[in-house]
């Protein structure tokens, strides 16, 4: 079968023939049809979270199950699974007998720790495998498999209620996704921050109430003080420093910064303003099996609508240098139903 690996000769991917071993206890194989391509992607093929050459990159993946190992009963042939970051957790441990799975020091990674979904076929774990529900496009769900659970579990995070104010800082493939959950599911007032301009604006197409670019706004945090009265909450998907720092600053008293972006920085807390507003922050990774079914089941309603690209598996390589160069623009999405 064809499979994009991990190669630190190349430019760190590669599109390889490689076997697929046989399905062990408790196992199911998935026939994919689409994965999509991550910056998380580029981290493992580049050898940022340690060197794992040959492995099978993807972790956005969705395809058809067409082989169970005999003990398997919690999926069946022909149902539509995901292949997310959260790939499997020990089962047992605190986090993951409290609900809290994503926190399991013995977790496995699709993409990373173990194969992933960016090649025709991919081996999974049956009861960690997240049905997808029939009225939402395939393509689409490769997007809420991780940008969108990732957010919408974010936003879970702040507690947001009906009508009160969440800031997003970030309108990109993340953020954009963060809008539509804020504003459609949680019925929350919406705003928006980012440097670039047409993400602000995709930004209010889909449901934003107010846009900030902060190239053009001296101070972000006190713009949003006084059409809000501050924030409820912030989620930051920026990779930026100075957009944790604002987010901080822009929420009210009792406010809840959630973290999100990772760039390699400290960020600036005050403790005084800590204390004396009550201030939390949280940070939130990926979401649980529960949290991307529900995730789903509001891109299935319609609710959450991602915005994907479909390139061929041939493309793969060429998209990561794109990927790496800065180019890419929304969600690019390989596609492996062609070949079947
Ligand atoms: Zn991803
Ligand atoms: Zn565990």
């Amino acid at each position: 079968m064809k499979a994009v690996v991990v190669n630190p000769q190349s430019s760190g991917v590669e599109l390889v023939d490689k076997d697929i071993r046989p399905l062990e206890s408790g196992e199911a194989l998935v026939q994919i049809e689409y994965c999509g391509v991550c910056h998380t992607d580029l981290h493992v093929a580049h050898g940022d979270f340690g060197q794992v050459p040959g492995r099978t990159l993807g972790h956005e993946g969705i395809g058809i199950v067409k082989e169970l190992a005999p003990d398997v009963k919690s999926l069946k042939l022909g149902d539509r699974v995901s292949v997310a970051w959260f790939f499997e957790g020990c089962g047992h441990c605190e986090y993951c007998t409290t609900g809290r799975e994503t926190l399991c020091r013995s977790v496995k990674n699709a993409g990373y720790s173990v194969d992933g979904g960016m090649a025709e076929e991919c081996i999974v774990t049956a009861d960690y495998a997240v049905k997808v529900p029939d009225q939402l496009d395939p393509a689409q769900a490769s997007s809420i498999t991780c940008a969108g659970v990732t957010t919408y579990k974010a936003i879970k995070e702040a507690q947001a209620q009906p009508g009160q104010w969440i800031v997003i800082y970030g309108a990109g493939g993340l953020g954009n996704l963060a809008v539509q959950y804020a504003k459609k599911v949680f019925n929350a007032h919406v705003v928006a921050v980012d440097i670039n301009q047409d993400k602000l604006d995709l930004a209010k197409e889909v449901g934003a109430d107010l846009v900030i670019n902060a190239q053009e706004v001296e101070d972000v945090p006190g713009l949003i003080q006084e059409k809000t009265g501050g924030a409820h909450s912030a989620v930051v998907t920026a990779v930026s420093k100075v957009a944790f720092n604002q987010a901080v600053d822009s929420v009210r008293a009792g406010g809840r910064v959630v973290a999100v972006g990772l760039p390699s920085e400290m960020m600036e807390l005050s403790i005084v303003k800590t204390v004396l507003d009550g201030i939390q922050v949280i940070g939130s990774l990926v979401g649980t099996r529960k949290d991307l079914e529900e995730a789903f089941q509001f891109g299935a309603e319609g609710l959450v609508v991602p915005v994907v690209q479909k390139r061929p598996i041939e493309d793969a390589t060429a998209i990561f240098d794109e990927m790496a160069a800065g180019q890419i623009q929304g969600r690019m999405v390989l596609d492996f139903s062609q070949g079947h």
